[in-house]
């Protein structure tokens, strides 16, 4: 404008920016660069509205002055991202006694007073903040807005302003300060905003949307929603001012031509043709799918506004997919227009966002989906539930390995301890069981079968709920649920994704459940196979004990026969569900005892399959306990104290090679040892390991390759990776355990503190959910350096769970990692984040 730059006619040559006069303004101009019918507007920059805010008016009569006399305004904000939100709009500014008269000819004594009672409403509450309940509503008629003119003279001590410059002052002045306010700074600034966001605004002409003819006001987008999928949707009232007015109002008008009662199409064929022409043009040109706002006046189309559609995960990868099918944008623009961790959304099922929720209590969310089940407190119970086909929860204190059959047959998992890299977490992820853990508001009394919610709600077993697990919120009853959704725009996604992205992305599993769910995801191998979690089966867990409990190394040996064609069959079946990927095989890792019986019943059992006396049993498992068992007799130092178990798993591992291999693609097994600090440890283990392949051979008259590596879990094994390379042809690092240890914080009992730490700003996140880069990723970068040193072109990745994190793979990315290897479920997200990542 003459006066002022940062007041603008929007016009095709305006000088306008998103970041000067945000998205709304920059949005209008493109439409009107696309010749659509958009109404007169005017945009305020950011800087003009400052200045509002700040006592110093525009000239308001120049504003005015740019449209046509008499005309309505309306004020809408522009902030530069719209998901900051802004004041609410204000309409038919303007509106005065009498522009009321000059209505009630052409419109109806009633439909002036409406409007100008709207106006009155709106003004009053938003602009003068008067008292909501002195403006109802229900009372905008003649008689509803006399009362509404007294009501604000008598609180303002003024009449209501005639003057359409006043009235636009006004509003500007109190947008602008909104802006300012502080719940709405703390509101946006949690929706990422920077501090100083600017807020820009656009005075609009006002079409009018009653009269003569098919007159009216709706929304229009060309897809649904939920699905992504084409599908003209929106809404539409005859005789209706603007989008707000349309409410759930039962007059509304179907778009399309629908069986169901009349349209838009019907009544104004023509219009409804070119609004759909518009809303194309619109996603052509503005390359995306847009949601239209739209007035038409005596048959006539007039554009108000577009703004992005809003739209569920499962929408925003179809449109991203179809947008670039239809080459309107790229297959790399597709593929950053879709945040990764919203494809967790995708592969499990959900509680319907749209859906009530009563929530019963918060945990960690351990493991993502939702799930619906009756409560079960045993791994028994819940094997009998599955048994009746009544899908159950089981509701534990914490898990243990007794525990994974009941796991097996749950549809979800609840425990009361544990953090995110807890048993229940761990294995839930892996199996892709909803799970919640640290769920301590609830109190859990196991031994009376009942949890009791904070609100005093007992929960009993047979008792149904739901487990959210992507919120971690444990939920009363059955909500309404959403499917899992990996349809063809899914997969298409995904292709683009493995062309762009220069890193591998493998995934952990132990099963050969996991191992199809992996290949199903397209992951390029397993990056760890925990071989542990194969003996979690009642018939193996029992000659698992008796293994335990042999006290000499020949009985061991006997036991540990019964186990090889066990472990053996397992891998021949990973190797052929991989089909020649790499298969990264780790040694037995965890504690002896945690496969110990706990319970009497469990003891009992394995008192009758040795023979002895129970009270031998009690004893032992006694002796076994140690004080800090997680750094104790495990990983490395088991192999290195009691070796047969490492020579059986080699042997497995060699004889699965050799029969995968018979028809099929040659498979090259990586063995991995874990939680090493020695070089000597790897000495001894791998002089074994190459013994039993060299046996193997022997017997067998086959050659096979085979890869040995570490895992690198203590900060030892990091500090010293020079010259532990010298033995390895890989390093995977294993960030849960080297968190654990860098910090000396116990993962299966941080969970308890961790939210007091993170709300204290003691740790930004929780360190064994977000890789701590400046720490343990110190360590990282130091034993990749160090390794590459000790054996130039060693191959280094990451197995914790921090693996699936973009952030994590971004940080693996740059320190030269060969791949990530995360749960199955986790593959596509890290698959997207490591496309986005290349482009
Ligand atoms: C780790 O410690 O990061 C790891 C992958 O091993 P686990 O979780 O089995 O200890
Ligand atoms: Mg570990």
């Amino acid at each position: 404008m003459q006066n002022n730059p940062h007041v603008t006619l929007i016009t095709p040559k305006a000088q306008m920016d998103t970041a000067t006069h945000g998205g709304r303004a920059k949005c209008l101009q493109r439409l009107v660069r696309l010749d659509l019918p958009v109404p007169l507007t005017v945009a305020l920059s950011f800087d003009a509205v400052r200045k509002i805010a700040e006592g110093e008016m525009p000239d308001v009569a120049e504003i005015v002055g740019q449209f046509p006399p008499d005309t309505l305004l309306c004020v809408r904000p522009s902030s530069e991202d719209p998901d900051w939100g802004g004041p609410g709009a204000v309409l038919n500014i303007g509106m005065n006694a009498a522009r009321q008269r000059e209505l009630s000819q052409s419109l109806g004594k009633e439909a002036a007073a409406a409007i100008y009672a709207r106006f009155v409403q709106s003004y009053a509450v938003h602009v003068a903040r008067l008292d909501p309940d002195e403006f109802d509503d229900a009372t905008q008629d003649g008689a509803g807005l006399e009362a509404m003119l007294r009501a604000y003279e008598d609180e303002t001590d003024e009449p209501f302003p005639q003057d359409p410059r006043e009235q636009l002052s006004a509003v500007l002045r109190s947008m602008a300060r909104a802006w300012d306010g502080t719940s709405a700074r703390l509101l946006r600034q949690a929706k990422g905003a920077p501090a100083d966001a600017g807020l820009g605004l656009v005075v609009q002409q006002m079409i009018p949307s009653f009269g003569q003819g098919e007159c009216g006001s709706g929304v229009l987008q060309l897809v649904n929603v939920v699905t992504g999928l084409p599908q003209i949707t929106g809404r539409y009232l005859s005789q209706s001012q603007h989008r707000e007015a349309l409410g759930a109002g039962a007059a509304a008008l179907y778009l399309e031509r629908d069986a169901r009662g009349p349209s838009l199409e019907d009544v104004a064929p023509e219009a409804f043709a070119q609004l759909k022409a518009h809303a194309a043009l619109m996603r052509e040109k503005l390359r995306e799918e847009m949601q239209v706002e739209f007035v038409i006046r005596s048959g006539e189309v007039h554009i108000l506004d577009g703004v992005r559609v809003a739209r569920s995960s499962r929408a925003a990868v179809r449109i991203a997919v179809r947008l670039a099918e239809d080459q309107i944008i790229t297959p790399q623009e597709a593929l950053m227009r879709v945040e990764p961790n919203q494809l967790t959304e995708l592969l499990h099922r959900q509680v319907d966002p749209t859906a009530p929720r009563d929530v019963l209590a918060t945990g960690i969310a351990a493991s993502p989906g939702a799930a619906t089940g009756r409560i079960v407190f045993t791994a028994s119970e819940a094997q009998a539930s599955a048994a009746r086909r009544e899908p159950c929860v089981l509701v534990r204190r914490e898990t243990s390995p007794e525990d994974i059959r009941g796991m097996h047959a749950s549809v979800a998992v609840l425990t009361e301890r544990g953090g995110i890299t807890s048993h229940a977490a761990v294995i839930g992820r892996g199996m892709g069981l909803p799970c919640i853990v640290g769920a301590s508001a609830l109190q859990f009394d196991i031994p009376n079968q009942q949890i009791k919610a904070p609100d005093g709600r007992i929960l009993r077993a047979g008792d149904t709920i739901t487990i959210d697990g992507t919120k971690g919120q444990v939920l009363a009853g059955a909500p309404a649920m959403l499917e899992a959704a990996l349809d063809d725009a899914f997969q298409t996604l995904m292709g683009w994704a493995d062309a762009e992205r220069d890193i591998g992305i493998r995934a952990n599993a132990d099963t050969p459940e996991d191992a199809q769910t992996a290949r199903n995801f397209n992951a390029g191998g397993i990056g760890l196979c925990r071989t542990e979690h194969m003996f979690f089966e009642p018939a193996r867990l029992i000659v698992m004990r008796e293994m335990i409990f042999a006290d000499s190394p020949a009985g061991r040996a006997a036991v540990l026969e019964r186990l090889l064609p066990m472990q053996r069959d397992d891998f021949v079946q990973l190797f052929r569900i991989m089909e020649g990927q790499p298969v990264c095989i780790r040694l037995f890792d965890p504690p002896l005892h945690e496969f110990l019986p706990t319970s009497r019943s469990g003891q009992r059992e394995l008192a009758e399959a040795l023979g002895i006396p129970i009270s031998d049993v009690t004893r032992r498992v006694a002796e076994m306990a140690e004080y800090n068992p997680m750094l104790g007799l495990r990983g490395v130092r088991l192999g290195v104290t009691v070796p047969e178990i490492y020579d059986m798993q080699a042997r497995a591992i060699f004889e699965a090679t050799l029969e995968a291999s018979k028809n099929g693609a040659p498979v090259v097994p990586e063995i991995m040892i874990p939680l090493v600090s020695a070089k000597r440890e790897v000495e001894l283990v791998k002089a074994r390991v190459d013994a039993v392949a060299a046996a193997v051979r022997g017997e067998k008259r086959r050659d096979f390759d085979y890869r040995l590596g570490v895992m690198m879990e203590t900060p030892r094994a990091a500090l010293r990776a020079n010259d532990i390379a010298a033995h390895a042809d890989f390093m995977s690092f294993g960030t849960n355990d080297l968190t654990q240890m860098t910090y000396g914080l116990s993962r299966d009992d941080a969970g308890r503190f961790m939210s007091t730490y993170v709300q204290k700003g003691v740790f930004r996140e929780d360190p064994f959910h977000v890789l701590d880069q400046e720490g343990v990723g110190e360590l990282l970068k130091l034993g990749a350096e160090r390794g590459r040193a000790g054996r130039p072109g060693i191959t280094l990745s990451i197995c914790g769970e921090h693996g699936g994190n973009p952030e994590s793979i971004a940080f693996c990315r740059e320190v030269g990692f060969d791949y990530v290897s995360c749960s199955p479920f986790r593959v596509p997200v890290a698959r997207l984040a490591a496309a986005q990542l290349a482009i």
